[in-house]
């Protein structure tokens, strides 16, 4: 099968699905509205674990529930939860994708090299999304999700055609639990603590690359096409 091979230049990328990326960046950094769009431009699945999580608490499932009590105090899953999950949707794939919210410690990243060791494979970029803490907080107040599709909007600076409506499948958007300011800055503290250890276990490998997410939506987007088109 010779399908996503193209050797054209930068546009045929577009039509490359063999991609496989992950989005790293504190909590409220742009990971989801970016990775849903690079989904779209590069015709890959868009993985998500907290949107998996909060799925399975809304279908009221075991592990929505054992998720939610981490979840809303700003806490992580355990491992042991996350990365089953993971591997399982992996192993189904015969796609690339993109990775949001996974890995977030060393152990899932090393369990997420292993599947991809065990078949041959390679990770293409690690995008980490930079913003500073301070920007954060406000951003987090402003967001609104669509819990249905795990859209993500924000009040001032990426409002919804209709107030209160997602775009794209018509959901009713809420406030996450978890966006309080308290919770937002104990998730940023456990950001620093376990997942920018990330940082340093890719930067040694070659696929690590830096955006700045303080940039507008579109612009941060942009540079991530030009990295993905490299
Ligand atoms: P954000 O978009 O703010 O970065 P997510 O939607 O990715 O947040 O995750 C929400 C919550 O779900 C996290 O605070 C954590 O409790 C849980 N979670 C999501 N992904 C993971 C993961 N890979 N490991 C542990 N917990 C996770
Ligand atoms: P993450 O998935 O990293 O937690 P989101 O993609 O959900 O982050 O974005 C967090 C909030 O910030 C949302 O309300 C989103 O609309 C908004 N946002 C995302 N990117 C930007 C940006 N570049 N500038 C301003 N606001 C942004
Ligand atoms: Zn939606």
């Amino acid at each position: 099968m010779t399908r996503g091979i193209y050797f054209a230049g930068h546009n045929a990328i577009e039509e490359e699905p063999n991609m496989k990326i992950i989005m790293l960046g504190a909590p409220g950094a742009g990971k989801g509205t970016q990775a849903k769009k690079i989904a779209a431009k590069y015709n890959i699945p868009h993985i998500a674990t907290g949107d998996i999580f909060r799925a399975n608490l809304k279908e009221g499932t075991e592990l929505g529930k054992k998720a939610k009590e981490y979840m809303d105090q700003g806490l992580l899953v355990p491992d042991e939860l996350v990365v089953d999950i993971v591997v399982d949707r992996l192993k189904k794939l015969e796609t690339g994708y993109v990775l949001d919210g996974f890995p977030r410690t060393i152990p899932q990243a090393e369990a997420h090299t292993a599947i991809l060791k065990k078949v041959g494979k390679k990770m293409d970029y690690v995008l980490e999304i930079n913003v500073p803490d301070e920007n954060i907080i406000k951003r987090m107040s402003g967001r609104r999700v669509c819990l249905n599709c795990g859209a993500s909007y924000h009040l001032e600076y990426n409002p919804p055609k209709t107030e209160n409506v997602c775009d794209e499948c018509g959901n009713e958007l809420v406030l996450r639990i978890d966006d309080a300011a308290e919770t937002v800055k104990k998730r940023l503290q456990i950001y620093h603590d376990q997942t920018q250890p990330l940082i340093d276990f890719y930067s040694g490998t070659g696929v690590l690359r830096t955006v700045d997410g303080t940039l507008e939506i579109e612009e941060v987007f942009q540079n991530i096409v030009k990295i993905l088109g490299e």
